[in-house]
């Protein structure tokens, strides 16, 4: 089973990634992450990406479809993924349709006011992928699921995440109408707590 995560950013898309992908089986994968750990290591696709991740804009379309290519042939793909953060414009939608057959596209709404609060306020954890909300965890710096170090992403800031909300309105949205085209949308309110919203989920997958 293959599964694409849609959502704006601050939508509770990782968070939401993680327990689907454990309790399917699924290898999860986030575009977002793998450019981290380039930008992280140095390599000359970070170098390139961090030009367009710390702007908000979106990395080119041909650079992240040939990784994302790349990624999926590998073996651990094999028995499904997860996608997080991938597709984010048509033309990578209809390029992933070359390479992968997908089964539900899960879609999750939140009401535009809180997101900024959200990602403002999300700390990660690039060793285990996990994200918190200062709320919660106060201003620790040690992730509170593997004990590694927690940072600020660079690209968690006001002015960033409104040209990160933009671009998600102006590329990304329209994907739901593709997806909903074929027949594969699920529509889940992300306005919920996340136990609730994972029920959602979970339902409309099982009871499709
Ligand atoms: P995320 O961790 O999913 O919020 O992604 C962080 C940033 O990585 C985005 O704001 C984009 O700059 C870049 N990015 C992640 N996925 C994609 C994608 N599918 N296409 C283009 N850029 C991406």
């Amino acid at each position: 089973m293959n599964i694409i995560l849609l959502g704006a950013p601050g939508s509770g898309k990782g968070t939401q990634a993680t327990r689907i992908a454990e309790k399917y089986s699924l290898t999860h994968i986030s575009t977002g992450d793998i450019f981290r750990e380039n930008i992280k290591n140095q390599t000359g696709l970070g170098i390139i990406a961090k030009t367009y991740i710390d702007e908000g804009h979106l990395v080119p379309d041909d650079l992240t479809i040939r990784m994302v290519e790349e990624r999926l042939s590998r073996p651990d793909c094999a028995n499904g993924v997860l996608l997080d953060g991938f597709p984010r414009t048509i033309s990578q939608a209809e390029a992933l349709e070359k390479f992968a057959k997908i089964d539900y596209v899960i879609n999750l709404e939140v009401s535009a006011d809180r997101i900024v609060k959200r990602v403002i306020g999300r700390r990660s954890c690039l060793a285990c992928g996990g994200t918190f909300h200062i709320d919660f965890i106060g201003d620790t710096k040690v992730c509170p699921t593997c004990g590694k170090e927690l940072y600020h992403r660079a690209d968690d800031n006001e002015e960033t995440v409104t040209e990160r909300l933009a671009v998600y309105n102006a590329q990304t949205r329209p994907l739901a109408d593709f997806y909903l085209g074929k027949g594969l949308l699920v529509n889940i309110d992300g306005d919920k707590d996340i136990e609730d919203i994972f029920g959602d989920i979970v339902k409309a997958v099982e009871n499709d």
